[in-house]
């Protein structure tokens, strides 16, 4: 590969803030506001034109599809979002489970009103490019926009962007998982024009299951208490477009979950195209992605016009302005969560809070109605070899498994309130990260209403 050398340049200082924040998912949003409510200022940069992450930018609507009655939770920032969601109307009562599915448009303003409130200081639509490093510490960030090359600085810094891309700029070490085995990406969408009355007398007369993902193309292991409980799966129609020649016989990955569905006829969270092989840190593989995506995306809405009753004027309402990426980077943290500890109710001196036993992904499914749960240990967050930088979101320290559960975006906002509140600690007794007094941060998270133990 040709290689030019670009030549060294003078950058604007734009800020100095005590505590940066770089994405604004369900990770970075908590991070933000915990630290804000910490008492320090924060600034929270994304490189899109909504905070969110992707519950607004891809249309990922179920926060806490897990929860029945025995879930045990974190509560804290995670279950405001749902909260606030539900004041504000960008909230329905999600279709298996106690919980609220989130409107993916609606919480781009319950998201801007919780930053206002917090005091701040939000910079949409500009994107992380490099780290400003003195010796091995962070003290900012290079972003780029249509201002250009810009510089803000910070005391620390929060990498909330989902693929750790501070953190491995920084050099610090990090896994990927090998494309071939990444978790599906997914073109997500909405629908209008359903019948309501019509989809619902088919949904009750033809039940699905948890059991029913593992027909066909995948298989799922449960702990066999889900196998008999209700799931939105669709799975008939694409299998019917099928055998019809509607839908190519390699396609029989089109298949998955509806999230709500409105008394307007609006349909949404369309969870049914998965496709193999796309690397969420490689622009090209994504741009492929799309593309193909939303080739599926439509065969799959001409099957539900054909074989799903009360689909027979469905039309496509919105893609998500961005392909959902599941699985990239994770850092090789002070302490890389297990199997065993999603599994097993894993404990830890550090604890920041607490997360269900809800495990999904790689082809597990385990729903928490039991009341087991586990704790996530501060260290995870911490990456090796950098001072002045957290890590927390979907890319904290973990294997395979431990992965699907701390992915999980409620998981993603108690990392997220966790890194908030430590980093506001180290602004103030002026620490690093890895040395604060972690008993204090818990005090201010259980103060913030945080369930650690
Ligand atoms: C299709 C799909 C379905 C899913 N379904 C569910 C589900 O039902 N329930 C559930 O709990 N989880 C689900 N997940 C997983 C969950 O959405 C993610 O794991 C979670 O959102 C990760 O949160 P995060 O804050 O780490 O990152 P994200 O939500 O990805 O947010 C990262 C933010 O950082 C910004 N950003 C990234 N890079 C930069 C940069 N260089 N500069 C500036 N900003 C940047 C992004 O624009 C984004 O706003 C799903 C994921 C996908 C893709």
């Amino acid at each position: 590969m040709k290689i030019i050398t670009e030549p060294a340049r003078h950058t604007p200082v734009i800020l100095n803030t005590d505590v940066l924040v770089v994405g604004s998912g369900p990770g970075g949003l908590a991070a933000a506001l915990a630290a804000a409510r910490a008492g320090v200022q924060v600034c929270m940069v994304e490189r899109f034109g909504c905070y969110g992450g992707n519950i607004t930018v891809v249309g990922v609507e179920g926060l806490a599809w897990y929860r029945h009655e025995k879930t045990v939770e974190a509560n804290g920032i995670g279950r405001e979002f749902e909260d606030r969601a539900k004041a504000m109307g960008a909230a329905v009562p999600e279709s298996q489970s106690l919980s609220y599915e989130l409107d993916s448009e609606g919480f781009k303003l319950v998201a801007d009103r919780l930053v206002e409130e917090a005091g701040i200081h939000g910079m949409m639509h500009r994107q992380f490019v490099a780290p400003v490093m003195e010796g091995d510490r962070i003290a900012g960030i290079i972003v780029e926009s249509k201002a250009g090359r810009e510089a803000i600085l910070a005391q620390v810094v929060i990498d909330a962007t989902g693929d750790a891309d501070i953190a491995v700029r920084c050099g610090a070490p990090a896994h990927k998982t090998p494309t071939e085995d990444m978790q599906a990406a997914s073109v997500m969408f909405h629908l209008a024009g359903v019948d309501k009355t019509a989809f619902m007398a088919e949904v009750t007369a033809d039940p699905q299951t948890y059991k029913d993902w593992s027909t066909g193309e995948w298989t799922v292991e449960t702990d066999g208490k889900e196998d008999d409980m209700f799931s939105p799966f669709l799975k008939k129609p694409f299998a019917k477009a099928i055998e019809q020649g509607l839908i190519p016989k390699h396609l029989n990955t089109i298949a998955g979950t509806w999230g709500a569905i409105h008394d307007t006829g609006e349909l949404t969270y369309m969870n049914l195209v998965h496709l193999a092989g796309i690397d969420g840190t490689d622009p090209d593989s994504m741009t492929k992605g799309e593309v193909e995506g939303r080739k599926q995306a439509m065969l799959a809405i001409e099957a539900l016009r054909q074989y799903m009753p009360g689909c027979k004027g469905v039309r496509l309402r919105n893609f998500g302005m961005s392909i959902g990426i599941r699985d990239t980077r994770k850092i090789d943290a002070l302490y890389n969560m297990t199997e065993a500890d999603v599994r097993y109710e894993g404990r830890f001196e550090d604890t920041i809070g607490i997360y269900p036993e809800f495990i999904d992904g790689y082809g597990i499914l385990i729903i928490p109605t039991t009341g087991r749960y586990m704790q996530i240990p501060y260290r995870s967050m911490l990456p090796k070899g950098v001072k002045g930088l957290l890590v927390a979101g979907r890319a904290i320290g973990g294997d395979r498994v431990a992965h699907a559960a701390t992915r999980n975006m409620a998981c993603c906002a108690v990392a997220g309130q966790g890194a908030g509140v430590a980093a506001a600690f180290a602004v103030k007794t002026g620490r690093d990260v890895a040395e604060i007094d972690i008993g204090a941060v818990q005090s201010e998270l259980v103060r913030q209403g945080v369930r650690i133990q």
